[in-house]
């Protein structure tokens, strides 16, 4: 886990975009889907480069195999599985099971957080 370390300034300007080209891709989808893939690549591209993470809230409105933008109602089927999020992409007819779990732990688990707190304060 040590490759790829980057301050924690930079993952934050990284999820900050991150989010800033998913709600483009949102407010876009109706008008210009082909921009939403445009920007789900760019995202995506930032998540590589800062090896950090596409926002949870954002991980599962776009398709892990084709990388199109989904809209539930319009271009993918969300339903609930057992205990699974199953998400249908309409684009390629890849489905996702995400684990439909809710646990806060892992947030404040990350390992370096003890280290930066040093170098916040
Ligand atoms: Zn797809």
């Amino acid at each position: 886990m040590s490759r790829g370390k980057r301050p924690k300034w930079m993952i934050e300007i990284a999820i900050e975009r991150m989010n800033i080209l998913f709600d483009r891709a949102d407010m876009e989808f109706i008008t210009h889907p082909e921009r939403s893939n445009r920007y789900v690549e760019l995202a995506l591209k930032l998540s590589t480069k800062y090896n950090t993470p596409v926002p949870e809230e954002w991980s599962r409105r776009y398709c892990k195999e084709c990388k199109s933008f989904l809209s539930p109602g319009r271009n993918c089927t969300v339903r609930l599985v057992n205990s699974e999020v199953n998400i249908f992409c309409g684009e390629c007819g890849h489905v996702m099971k995400i684990p439909y779990h809710k646990e806060k732990k892992f947030k404040r688990r990350a390992k370096y957080e003890s280290r930066q707190k040093r170098n916040d304060e």
